[in-house]
């Protein structure tokens, strides 16, 4: 497959549109591309149509489908690296997994920006905790690259095209805009599966929430032993307006920024309360 040079100069004053006679950009921005569906996924395939023209890209995404494999590394055994075909690598490994051996010796220079998708399905509120698609954005996240993951909102690959678009312009108009290549930030977008016409405009918001998962499945396998198959998701519990969920269902894009510090702050200081109560024998305070 052959990669596409021209595109949008990163850190250059001229952005660079059709072909206008002059020489390439000397600095052509660089995408990393990754999923957690495998790399014969059709949203996989939309993310590399609607970004090999903005840019130099590189697919490097999971040989199977990796979804709930949050930024899982696989420590405990090694990883091949492999060309598909249509010149996409694949790795037998978790997303995580694809973009760390990426940037941390397969490619021979710093991407721009990771992205991760199309998901097939929705990754929102708690859902962002599992996500692989999420995952494989954060572990470019954590290594200082922009990153952001797109989810289309139903399962069913439909109007992947106009999502495809919608991915299009997004980045474009953030490179034009000079986010992209210099400070690292990590955004989670969902697209509602409509027609081109009919998404509505980007809404930044909040993540919701879901109820707890539901009960896990309890099956016998034919040697009678008890299997279990985790259950689906909860129901969503907070869908108010300002949610992931709320814009989606409206027809809106839905752009949520992530931050991978779980530290809870608001709550250091009642733990500072209750921690002195708690342990007596050594010596307690906020660092
Ligand atoms: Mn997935």
């Amino acid at each position: 497959m052959k990669l596409t040079k021209r595109g949008i100069a990163v850190g250059a004053t001229t952005i660079r549109g059709p072909y206008n006679g002059l020489p390439p950009a000397r600095m052509t921005m660089k995408i990393l591309i990754s999923n957690d569906d495998g790399y014969l996924a059709p949203g996989l395939m939309a993310l590399y149509e609607a970004l090999k023209d903005v840019a130099d890209v590189e697919v490097i995404a999971p040989e199977q489908n990796n979804s709930a494999k949050s930024n899982a590394l696989t420590l405990h055994s090694p990883l091949s690296v492999t060309r598909a075909s249509n010149g996409f690598r694949y790795v037998n490994g978790t997303p995580a997994d694809c973009v760390h051996i990426a940037l941390t010796g397969l490619l021979d220079y710093r991407p721009d920006l990771v992205v991760s998708g199309i998901n097939n399905g929705a990754n929102m509120g708690d859902d962002t905790i599992y996500s692989g698609t999420v995952g494989a954005a954060m572990e470019g996240y954590l290594f200082g690259i922009p990153a952001i993951a797109f989810s289309q909102v139903e399962r069913d690959w439909h109007h992947l095209d106009a999502a495809t678009r919608k991915v299009r312009e997004l980045v474009q108009s953030m490179a034009q805009q000079q986010l992209i290549g210099h400070t690292p930030f990590l955004l989670n977008v969902n697209i509602p599966n409509l027609p081109y016409e009919q998404i509505g405009t980007m809404k930044l918001c909040r993540l919701g929430k879901r109820h707890a998962a539901e009960k896990v499945i309890q099956q016998k396998n034919p040697r009678g032993e008890t299997m279990y198959w985790i259950g689906a998701a909860g129901p969503v519990k907070d869908d108010a307006d300002g949610t992931d969920f709320h814009a989606t269902a409206m027809g809106h894009m839905a752009m949520t920024p992530l931050k991978a510090d779980l530290t809870d702050f608001d709550k250091l200081g009642d733990w500072a309360q209750k921690a002195a109560g708690l342990i007596t024998t050594s010596k307690f305070s906020i660092a």
